[in-house]
């Protein structure tokens, strides 16, 4: 599609996934609503998913919703993690796009009138990709850094460099994300793995308004785990790979050792051989073994077929409609 036909615009739905982020939150709102007055024949909904913060955030969005008819909030039974708020976010808009950001501000909503353009000209994902990364602390860029070189190496699906979760999509793909029936989410990862005409703007990610961030390097080492195990089997498979190559050297010592005893005879020693060969084929049945329970534990929450998240409340949305009388 090109400029001359910009496809139809009727409602805009901005998807925030919220952890303990009260004082961002007027804001956030304030900035977002500033933005969208830019497109005046647009509706719009805010989409407020409260991963069960404990510090009042709720309680703020229901007072933002009391002044802004746009502003709509769930609010998870306990904290879920980002992927749940993010996928129960997606599931409750209805708009023809729907723009996906973190509520820190660390994403500023003055880049969406950018990638609503994007759209327009015909993509449907627009990926907002950091120009740099400073604000992060130095271990965690390095970690980030590597691990993104890592997943591209190993994982059949291939997330941009500097690629967050501010994204903007189409319904379209909306829909397809919201058809993925997977329990273990891994945004990133999905959201390449469904294609689609996908393009990529830049923009400077800003500090934090308030607040503090929620990934400690723990969590952020469960969530690469998390996204190396649903895209790549590839951690399964090097371990036959590494059998092969063990038993092949052994047995070239063992060839070694027979033509040794044949031409010098019988010698004892051999001690440390034994014990360093021992000691190491120990350790790598130990890490497949961890691998394999990996991806056990994987099957194993998919199977429980548990909900990805519970609701405790919602404000803004429509009630479920009364029967008409009769
Ligand atoms: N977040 C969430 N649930 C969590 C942790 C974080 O919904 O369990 C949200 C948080 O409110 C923010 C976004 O995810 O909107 C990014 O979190 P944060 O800023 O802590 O991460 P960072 O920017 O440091 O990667
Ligand atoms: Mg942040």
């Amino acid at each position: 599609m090109t400029n001359s036909s910009p496809r139809s615009l009727h409602l805009i739905s901005v998807v925030v996934p919220v952890y303990n982020e009260a004082s961002c939150l007027e804001a956030l709102h304030a900035r977002l609503s500033a933005v969208l007055d830019h497109h005046p024949d647009v509706q719009r909904e805010f989409i407020f998913v409260d991963d069960g913060s404990r510090d009042g955030s709720f309680d703020m969005l229901v007072e933002l919703g009391r002044r802004d008819p746009a502003v709509k909030a769930l609010r998870f039974a306990r904290n879920f993690g980002k992927e749940s708020a993010m996928a129960a976010g997606l599931r409750a808009a209805v708009g023809d796009i729907v723009v996906l950001m973190d509520s820190d501000l660390q994403h500023p909503p003055e880049v969406i009138p950018q990638m609503i353009e994007r759209w327009q000209d015909g993509a449907q994902m627009v990926i907002a990709v950091r120009r740099s990364r400073t604000t992060d602390p130095l271990g965690r860029r390095l970690f980030t850094r590597g691990f993104y070189h890592f997943f591209r190496a190993l994982c059949e699906v291939d997330i941009p460099e500097g690629a967050g979760d501010f994204r903007l999509f189409d319904r379209r793909v909306v829909d397809a994300i919201n058809a993925l029936p997977e329990r273990n989410r891994f945004m990133k990862g999905i959201t390449s793995w469904v294609g689609f005409r996908q393009e990529e703007i830049e923009f400077e990610v800003a500090e934090r308004a308030g607040g503090v961030s929620s990934f400690s390097t723990l969590r952020l080492l469960r969530y690469a785990i998390d996204g190396l195990s649903s895209f790549s089997m590839v951690p399964l498979r090097v371990w036959s790979l590494a059998g092969v190559i063990l038993a092949g050297l052994s047995g070239l010592y063992g060839i070694y050792i027979l033509g040794e005893v044949l031409v010098l005879g019988v010698r004892t020693p051999g001690f440390p051989t034994i014990m360093v060969s021992m000691l190491f084929v120990s350790g790598v049945q130990l890490i497949s073994l961890g691998v394999i329970g990996e991806y056990v534990g994987r099957i194993f929450t998919e199977v429980k077929h548990r909900p990805l998240y519970l609701v405790a409340d919602e404000v803004g949305f429509a009630p479920p409609t009364a029967l008409p009388p009769s």
